[in-house]
């Protein structure tokens, strides 16, 4: 078990023992969270600390013995980051058997027989993970996450009876503790003003903000890898309900099934696991007289960076409840209400049944929605406790079984050691890295080996497709294809809920090839722990005295603004953040030598946030005087790097003899929501320098650049001239084949370099972080 937090003394426990006898130890009862905090958070919209949510889950460990209460490690910014397990006194007593029995069915490699098996089940509990908090916005989910622990802990229903015996509850109440101060400091500050409630003008995750549940296949961030390592690989939760927020102006909640398109490697057992009891779980909502409960709408199960349970076995039940704004109430009148994907929130449906009428919306309403779907949830769950495990067992076997649609194996070639790709090392212990933190068993070729007619040297990385994970590797190693979605046949394309490609390899920059014969795996070893990945350095570049990086920050927060101090932070890249004041000031060229624009749509970076929306000090974009100070930068002599979609405002602001030629098209001509493709690299520009010649990169809209006037302009990428779309999904890719992607552009004594891809892209593109490097270094 890990550590426990909140142990009873033993004096204490002693004297409750003896005080237990009289009847005036009522005061003993485990506290409410009203109680525990003196004020209702729910009722008078006022939002807890992050110091006050521990004290509750504390003050209720130590008054029920139905709740235990643990550290899991720290946060980003050192906050403890912390889970309650909670179920009856008997299985609380028996959680390392629990445990044990869990660890079993999720390796059936591990059970003799049948009737092992059968027993297992019949010993087992059903574990059910509930995590709230991961958007610190979204503010109701730590409280029902209070509210659920004192439910599941002390009410003598029989429903809540039940979840005790057969469910092992665990409850994250926040999964990014960091973001919960701040955003109550904001919400009070708001408070009496006419920007009550809006959105903090800062990312509420101190790297990635929104993004952080966009990490669930690369395990960048602390708070991902706590949950994977010490919460999924050590519990194997069969349900992760995991409690979000939405749009106040949809359903008033959303739960699975889940819109196409399914990712192929998800067990069709899951899925249909999840359609039953989403279905049961919007019945038992509408039996409580809770309207606009939807299910089948907005949400898709395509990308494994929101799900890491859809490939260890698990059910992941997605619960979206409408916000307001922030614990602020809203009203919301009837057309007001806004259509989405399989939705329309004013109409009856097969699955939205009965819309909510409109009117007021406030966090009692968002607390109850979500407490009531899980209970929902849970309640439907334990009592098909056995259902649920001998289903999560044969998911289990299927994979050690392999599927017909997977190779035997997949090979990981070490990285060759004078070959181009300067991050190649790094490349191959980080892929070893994500496997290995995904519970898949990798293997060591200790000497040479031959498949398929292909040798392969000693030190390769082999992944054995029979193995319960296996289903993890298949869909981060393979590439991935997104189906076409139209909106109507012959129609434009329907977008994707998020990106549509997850490749690794390509993302990394390194090789994972399949092979259909076993391979000789009693000559190899396993991998216990990742190969030592080289240090994080760059030269020229890290921790560089001639080198300062200026990095654009907005007040729309941007989370690729954060990936990129991530990024920076990570290879220990000299940099400073810049607000629009910071730049309005001007003689930047006397601080930085570069200034990097993350990709943040035009129309942000031109008027940035409304002053109707948020305080003065935060309002406003970058103007002619900014303008005017990034010119003088770079005519000075300084470089700037636009990425993404900064690229068209900066072309634009500066007046460069260059245009994105994709501007003019429509989506039925060019749409590329987040795919992966092909590039041809000049390795002879400074920019190209050291990386292969070939290469992939994410594209996300994006752009493809051409001269104008006879400008200037230098190619440095190309997407490449034939078969651009490496994974995903890319609509009309002939626009861009063989057209400049990364182009550099004199000014002055200086230079910008147009990013039409995104080569830090969630902290995930490996492949391509030395195209950014190198653009940000002192040219010689
Ligand atoms: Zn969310």
């Amino acid at each position: 078990m890990p550590e426990a937090r909140t142990r009873r003394p033993l004096v204490l426990g002693l004297v409750a023992g003896i005080l237990a006898t009289a009847p005036v130890l009522f005061a003993q009862q485990p506290p409410r969270p009203a109680e525990a905090l003196g004020y209702d958070p729910v009722a008078t919209a006022r939002l807890p600390s992050w110091e006050e949510m521990i004290a509750y889950f504390e003050a209720l460990a130590a008054a029920s013995p139905r709740v235990r209460l643990d550290t899991l490690g720290r946060s980003t910014l050192d906050a403890p980051l912390v889970m309650a397990t909670i179920s009856s006194e008997q299985n609380l007593a028996r959680l390392d058997e629990l445990r044990n029995v869990q660890a079993r069915l999720a390796d059936p490699r591990r059970i003799g027989s049948d009737a092992e098996r059968d027993s297992l089940i019949e010993r087992g509990r059903l574990v059910v993970l509930v995590t709230a908090g991961t958007h610190s916005t979204e503010v109701g989910g730590p409280l029902a996450a209070m509210r659920l622990a004192y439910q599941v802990a002390t009410l003598p229903t029989a429903r809540a009876t039940r979840i005790r015996d057969e469910v092992l509850l665990l409850i994250v109440p926040a999964v990014n503790p960091d973001g919960v101060d701040p955003v109550k400091e904001w919400y009070e500050a708001t408070l009496g003003t006419p920007w009550l409630g809006s959105e903090p003008p800062f990312l509420y995750h101190h790297y990635v903000g929104h993004d952080l549940n966009r990490d669930w296949y690369a395990f960048t961030q602390k708070e991902t890898r706590l949950l994977v390592d010490r919460v999924f690989q050590r519990w194997h939760p069969q349900i992760h309900h995991d409690l979000h927020q939405q749009e106040p102006t949809g359903a008033r909640y959303f739960i699975p099934p889940w819109l196409d398109p399914v990712e192929p490697n998800v067990d069709p057992l899951l899925i249909a696991a999840a359609t039953s009891l989403g279905t049961r779980v919007q019945w038992s909502m509408l039996e409580e007289g809770r309207t606009g409960v939807a299910v089948a709408a907005l949400y898709d199960a395509w990308s494994p960076a929101r799900s890491y349970v859809h490939y260890h076995a698990g059910v992941r039940m997605l619960a979206e409840t409408a916000s307001a704004r922030l614990a602020a109430p809203i009203e919301v009148s009837p057309d007001e209400l806004v259509p989405g994907a399989n939705l329309d929130p004013r109409i009856p449906s097969w699955n939205h049944p009965v819309p909510w009428p409109g009117g007021r919306w406030d966090l009692a309403d968002i607390v109850g929605y979500m407490q009531s779907g899980a209970m929902a949830t849970l309640g439907i769950a334990a009592s098909e406790r056995r259902t649920w495990l001998r289903n999560f067992e044969r998911v289990s076997r299927r994979a050690v079984e392999g599927w017909d649609a997977w190779p035997e194996a997949w090979v990981i070639p070490p990285p060759s050691r004078d070959g181009p790709a300067p991050l190649g090392p790094i490349a191959v212990a980080e892929l070893v890295r994500i496997l290995r933190t995904g519970g898949v068993e990798v293997l060591r070729a200790v000497r040479p080996f031959a498949a398929e007619g292909r040798s392969f040297a000693a030190g390769s990385y082999v992944v054995d497709m029979h193995q319960p994970y296996g289903s993890f590797a298949q869909a981060v190693l393979a590439r991935q294809p997104y189906p076409p979605q139209r909106k109507y046949e012959g129609g434009p394309p329907k977008p994707p809920y998020d990106v549509t490609a997850h490749n690794l390899p390509l993302l990394l920059g390194a090789t994972a090839l399949p092979i259909h014969e076993a391979p000789p795996v009693d000559e190899m070893e396993p991998v216990v722990a990742p190969p030592p990945a080289p240090a994080r350095r760059v030269a020229g570049l890290s921790a560089e005295p001639a080198v300062m990086v200026g990095l654009y920050r907005p007040w729309a927060p941007s989370a690729d603004e954060g990936w990129t101090r991530w990024l920076f932070d990570t290879y220990t890249v000299p940099y400073s953040s810049l607000t629009n004041d910071d730049i309005a000031r001007g003689g930047l060229l006397r601080q930085f030598t570069a200034f990097v624009v993350p990709s943040i749509e035009p129309a942000v970076l031109r008027f940035g946030r409304s002053a109707a929306d948020v305080p003065p000090e935060f309002a406003g974009g970058m103007g002619p005087v900014h303008v005017e100070n990034l010119r003088e930068f770079v005519e000075g002599g300084g470089t700037l790097v636009a990425l993404g979609a900064s690229v068209d405002f900066v072309i634009e602001a500066l007046d460069l003899p260059v245009e994105n030629f994709l501007d003019g098209l429509s989506s039925d001509d060019f749409y590329a929501p987040g795919a992966q493709v092909g590039l041809a690299i000049d390795t002879a520009t400074a920019i190209g320098a050291g990386m292969p010649s070939a290469a992939a990169g994410w594209l996300e809209n994006g752009a493809a650049f051409r001269s104008r006037s006879g400008g200037d302009m230098a190619v440095v990428a190309r997407y490449a001239a034939r078969n651009v779309m490496r994974s995903g999904w890319v609509v009309g890719e002939s626009w861009i084949a063989g057209r400049p992607a990364v182009v550099e552009v004199p000014l002055g004594a200086g230079r910008v370099v147009l990013f039409g891809i995104r080569p830090q892209y969630r902290g995930q593109s490996l492949g391509t972080y030395p195209l950014l490097f190198n653009s940000l270094k002192r040219r010689r």
